[in-house]
């Protein structure tokens, strides 16, 4: 059954040096019979019943099983091949201490797929006599007694081998009798090898002794008995003993017999007839009761039967570790490592909880949150605006630094107004931003917002005019305002242009009466019912604007979104303000003020030059800046220049005191009427210039004070104009020009020799003395040509560009689409929404409605959020991967013990796996459950702080977070565990087992 061919085993230390364990072994074992392999320590016996075993593979030679070489076999076949076939037994017994008696055994039962059965149990333990032993656990036992567990265990398979290295090794000769005892039994039908030095006891117990010597066997010996050879009725002779029986009376022929025995003895004969002699003599010369005599001859394998085996017969039983098992083992390793057990679920659990966060995150749809948003809102209208690229090139010492996108709002006029009607419906209007105060004295609550935030202009027709309570306003002075602004009209003071109260009782009075605003005082001809206001915002009323901030927050926004901060005004007062406000020039922030130049500025009031002489550094910009309509014309001259008006203030100034001077410098007696007529206009223009330049408008009131008030923008314009006029009339005809030229400001020097311009108008800056009124319009060609010069004199610029090319000259800056919340205006707004590249025209529109823009931040909030949760969970994932590694590595090599006793019990490397999975599962599992309790928990928390902030529940977690939560749970424990535990599976079974 069990045959070994020419064996060889050669260790391999790391020093280099080789042992030879097996020389060339060769052997045929028995059916049955009790086998011992003798000899010193380190011939090599443990190292022939590993290999025997299939615990350890030979270096050459093989081992044949029941007909099957174990040249063919794999690592799992061994494993098989031990399940089926060899029960183990240890010197150190090797049995788990965790486990009852019975559970001992239930393991190596179940390990062999067959039920835990309690009678089957009992037998065996009855078998080693150890009945009623089940319960008690292996610490409460002696050696003998845990030995024969041992073989108990081992016998629960039925194995037709049995080995033993050494199973008495730690026992006394007493208990090791025992031991030998219940061996002995058991080799009656099957085949128990035992490893042993101990002579005395493998010639009391052995059938066949094999003594090895440097990995040989030295000798094999088996035992025979020799029978007993009747000389006559009296006297018989087994091997060289005589023996006579009892009472015997000899004749002489039987005494010549045995006078011939005595002459063929080599040494002294005894003859002894005591009994107790007699009995101790045939014991020590192993006489049987029959009178045979046993005795080892060597041994003849020709004689050890040869089987042919069926392939029924030879089958290998693979293990199967049920899971339960699997299981217990691996949990039961958690407990004895608490504070590493900790740290990885702590680990672990963030690294989860971070996913399971970032899970519900990937389950929000901003599409479906953007289209339901607007949908459920209340919105009339939805605001957007459009806002074009402008790229910005940093240059120093030449040479191109960085550049970087700005972004500038496009202005849209009446006719673009049109084109966009066709795509958004004809109910598209457009309003430009322009802040006024309502005149009204206070506002005590922060409910009652005194602003105009925008003007707008209905065109005729517009659905809007027809809920206006009174009419549309059809002068520049008349205005249509909100009906909230009526309201906020009646709940402040209103006040007139001089500071009044003026009394109202209703909103309804409001109509008809003059709002003085900007300078400008209006007729309000129309209300505009805008709509309610959301009750919610009541508090504000009478609020403590510290404590409610968010809510003011979002009221305001609720009021821009809505029509409530519109004022609406006829085409030429939107014209008017809006052109006031910068609506009408555009690109203003493309003018450079990092150009300069250095002006001669000279007028001519009579034949002499040089008068009206003004000097100094300049700005420079193209005229197509200012537009057609941005100054008031003096030549018809395309070549000229644009000057502020404050310059030509500070020219004027100058001759008139000039010529002032030179009048009040005559000699009191040469002064005539016409000096003195002369002196007066000189002083009313002088007079005129002061009031003009200080930017305010001088009446009498009716006690003939001066009263200075502002000027409306139109009022300026006419001042400068008559302020032109009339020092044209004072001077005669003035002729403007100036001499120009970029100036070097660094190297102090001009960049070119200056160029005379004839002044073809005036413009009339914001503020009469500020930057923008220094700067010259100069031709568009002579600019860029004094560029190209200016950009070599400096040491850092910058140039824009940008490729739109559309409306620069526009009345707005925002427009108001209509809202009919179907399907092809919300999908149009969502295309809108998510379009982020800009057209040809490097322009884009966007959505100012400011649900719009919280949906933007719950998006990106999103997308960061998701970020963090990715990057920090992979973090923390790899950190958890590690620190679950390590347990699981700690544990295998606390759990040596039962996976060598697993394997040389018959256990396949599955079964460990199974193990060490159970391990790492329960912890994943634990870490899920827990993660999921987080996610519960800190979805609640996020949604009740980041959520109320921006208004969405964006942390739902369902059963899709739950499912990704166990999958990444899973992945981890099986990337964790694989590694290390198949390092320890792959080891063969006799590392695992000398680990120990
Ligand atoms: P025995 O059981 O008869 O005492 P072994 O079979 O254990 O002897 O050992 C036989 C020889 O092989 C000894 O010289 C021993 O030192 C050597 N040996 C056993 N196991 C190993 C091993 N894993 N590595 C190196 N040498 C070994
Ligand atoms: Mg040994």
């Amino acid at each position: 059954m069990l045959e070994v061919k020419n064996l060889t085993k050669i260790y391999q230390s790391k020093n280099g040096v080789q042992t030879r364990a097996l020389d060339g072994v060769t052997l045929r074992f028995p059916e049955r019979g009790m086998v011992f392999l003798l000899g010193k320590s380190g011939s090599g016996k443990s190292t022939l019943l590993n290999v025997c075993g299939g615990l350890d593979d030979p270096t050459s030679g093989e081992i044949v099983v029941k007909g099957r070489s174990s040249k063919k076999f794999s690592q799992s076949d061994f494993d098989s091949y031990r399940n089926t076939y060899v029960g183990f037994i240890f010197q150190e017994y090797n049995i788990l201490n965790e486990f009852t008696v019975e559970e001992n055994i239930a393991l190596a039962l179940e390990l062999q797929g067959k039920p835990k059965d309690k009678k089957a149990i009992a037998d065996l333990l009855e078998q080693v006599d150890l009945k009623g032993f089940a319960k008690r656990k292996p610490n409460t036992l002696s050696g003998g007694q845990k030995q024969r567990i041992a073989i108990a265990r081992a016998l629960v398979k039925s194995p037709e081998i049995i080995m033993a290295d050494e199973p008495t090794g730690a026992l006394d000769s007493a208990t090791g009798k025992q031991v030998f005892d219940t061996l002995k039994k058991l080799s009656e039908d099957k085949l128990v090898i035992v490893v042993s030095h101990d002579r005395e006891f493998a010639e009391l117990y052995a059938d066949r002794i094999i003594e090895l010597k440097d990995g040989k066997i030295l000798t094999d010996v088996t035992k025979t008995e020799h029978k007993q050879q009747p000389l006559s009725e009296n006297i018989d002779v087994i091997g060289d003993v005589l023996c006579v029986k009892r009472g015997a009376n000899l004749d002489d022929a039987e005494f010549a017999k045995i006078r011939e025995f005595l002459g063929k003895a080599e040494g002294d004969v005894i003859i002894a007839g005591g009994e107790r002699d007699v009995t101790n003599f045939k014991k020590v010369s192993r006489i049987t009761e029959n009178g045979a005599k046993e005795v080892f001859d060597s041994t003849d394998e020709s004689r050890v039967p040869v089987r042919e085996y069926t392939k029924e017969e030879s089958r290998f039983i693979r293990s199967k570790l049920p899971l339960k098992h699997a299981a217990r083992i691996g949990v039961s390793g958690l407990k004895t490592k608490p504070v590493r057990l900790f740290f990885t679920i702590l680990l672990c659990l963030i690294a989860f909880t971070l996913f399971g966060l970032l899970s519900t995150l990937s389950f929000y749809d901003s599409a479906a949150t953007f289209k339901q948003t607007l949908r459920d809102s209340d919105a009339e209208y939805i605001t957007v605006a459009e806002q074009y690229k402008i790229h910005v090139k940093s240059y120093q010492n030449g040479e191109l630094e960085y550049e970087y996108d700005m972004f500038s709002m496009v202005q849209f006029s009446e006719e673009a107004l049109t084109q966009l009607r066709a795509k958004y419906g004809e109910g598209v209007f457009g309003a430009a931003q322009v802040r006024m105060q309502l005149p009204v004295r206070s506002t005590s609550s922060s409910y009652w917002i005194a602003e105009i935030d925008s003007i707008a202009y209905l065109p005729e027709g517009h659905a809007l005019r027809s809920r206006i309570n009174g009419q549309y306003p059809t002068a520049k002075d008349e205005i249509c305002i909100s009906s909230y602004m009526a309201q906020v009209i009646c709940e402040s003071t209103l006040v007139d242009e001089t500071g009044k109260t003026v009394e109202l009782g209703s909103t309804q009075d409001v109509l008809g009466k003059t709002l003085s605003i900007n300078g400008t005082k209006y007729k309000v001809v129309g209300i505009l019912d805008s709509g309610a206001i959301d009750p919610k915002y009541e508090v504000l009323k009478n609020d403590d604007t510290t404590k409610n901030g968010s809510l003011v927050y979002t009221y305001q926004q609720e009021l821009s979104d809505g029509l409530h901060l519109l004022a609406f005004l006829s085409t030429d007062g939107v014209q008017e303000l809006s052109r006031q406000f910068g609506y009408a020039y555009g690109g203003k922030e493309a003018m450079n003020y990092d150009r300069r130049g250095q002006l001669f500025f000279e007028g001519t009031t009579d034949e002499k030059e040089g008068d009206m002489m003004q000097h100094g550094n300049a700005y420079y910009a193209p005229v197509s800046l200012l537009g057609e309509n941005g100054y008031i014309p003096l030549a018809d001259n395309a070549d000229g220049i644009v000057v502020s008006v404050s310059r030509v203030c500070d020219a004027l100034r100058n001759e008139l005191w000039a010529e002032q001077m030179e009048i009040e410098n005559l000699p009191y007696e040469e002064r005539t009427e016409t000096h003195e007529a002369r002196l007066a206009a000189l002083y009313d223009l002088s007079n005129q210039i002061e009031i003009v330049t200080r930017d305010q408008k001088e009446t009498l009131d009716g006690e003939g004070n001066f009263i200075y008030t502002p000027y409306t923008a139109e009022e300026r314009e006419a001042a400068f104009k008559a302020m032109l006029t009339k020092a044209e009339q004072v001077f005669g005809d003035i002729t403007l020009e100036a001499n120009f030229a970029p100036y070097d400001e660094r190297n102090q020097m001009r960049l070119d020799a200056p160029e005379k311009y004839v002044v073809r108008g005036v413009f009339i800056p914001e503020q009469i003395y500020s930057s923008e009124a220094e700067v010259v319009y100069l031709p568009d060609a002579k600019v860029d040509a004094f560029w190209a010069l200016q950009k070599q004199s400096l040491e850092w610029y910058e140039e824009t560009s940008t490729a739109y090319k559309g409306e620069t000259n526009g009345l707005y800056n925002k427009l108001y689409l209509p809202f009919d919340r179907s399907d092809a205006m919300v999908n149009t707004l969502w295309e809108m929404y998510e379009n982020e590249t800009y057209d040809e025209n490097d322009a884009r529109f966007y959505i100012m409605d400011s649900r719009v823009q919280e949906i933007a931040m719950v998006d990106s909030v999103v997308e960061t959020l998701s970020k963090v949760f990715l990057y920090v969970g992979l973090g923390f994932a790899l950190f958890a991967i590690l620190l679950f590694s390590n347990f699981i590595s700690v544990s295998i090599s606390q759990k040596r013990k039962e996976i060598g006793i697993l394997r040389a019990v018959g256990a396949r490397s599955l079964d460990v796996f199974k193990i060490f999975f159970a391990e790492s599962f329960t912890i994943a599992a634990i870490c899920t459950a827990l993660s999921v309790i987080a996610c519960t928990v800190l979805c609640r928390v996020l949604n009740t702080s980041i959520g109320a902030s921006i208004g969405a529940s964006l942390f739902v977690f369902g059963f899709g977070s739950i499912a990704i939560l166990i999958g990444i749970a899973i992945l981890t424990a099986i990337i964790a565990t694989f590694l290390p535990v198949w390092n320890a599976a792959k080891k063969k079974p006799v590392e695992s087992i000398r680990a120990l």
